[in-house]
């Protein structure tokens, strides 16, 4: 799927949140400034969160409960080692309750459990290439 701009890809979230349920674990990949945390925000909003959204490079990790749903939007882009999740209790976040995002899923190493969904997204200039697949199945 190519999404022409900003408001593109919040809109691709918004679709992607209706496809969302909890327990659901979804990888991000991409470049820095791919677009990761702006669809995010799409599926925050498109599940109903009408605060602002953070992107988590600085905590690790952003929580919120949209309408009784915990969600986690991780970003491990600082992560060093993957030692500094197990002092964050990581594991305790993916459960059958949350939906949990994460970028940079590369710096998770084995302490990760496998994607529901793994999302790539590819820069061509303003343009973005949206690549969607069930982890699962494949
Ligand atoms: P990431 O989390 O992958 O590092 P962000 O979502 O924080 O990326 O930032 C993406 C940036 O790219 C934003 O500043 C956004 O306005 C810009 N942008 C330009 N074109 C697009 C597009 N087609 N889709 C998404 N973001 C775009
Ligand atoms: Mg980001």
């Amino acid at each position: 799927m190519i999404i022409k701009d900003e408001q593109g890809m919040l809109a691709a979230g918004k679709q992607l949140a209706l496809k969302l349920k909890a327990g659901m674990i979804v990888f991000l990949e991409g470049d820095l400034g791919a677009g990761k945390t702006t669809l995010v925000r799409g599926v925050l909003q498109g599940l109903g969160h009408q605060g602002a959204v953070k992107s988590p490079t600085y905590n690790l990790v952003e929580p919120y409960i949209i309408n009784d749903q915990p969600v986690f939007h991780f970003d491990l882009y600082r992560v060093k080692d993957a030692e500094e999740l197990e002092y964050m209790g990581i594991r305790d976040y993916f459960n059958n309750e949350s939906i949990c995002f994460v970028e940079w899923p590369v710096n998770g190493g084995d302490l990760l459990t496998e994607p529901d969904l793994l999302i790539k997204i590819n820069i061509y200039g303003t343009e973005r290439e949206l690549l969607i697949s069930n982890y699962k199945d494949s």
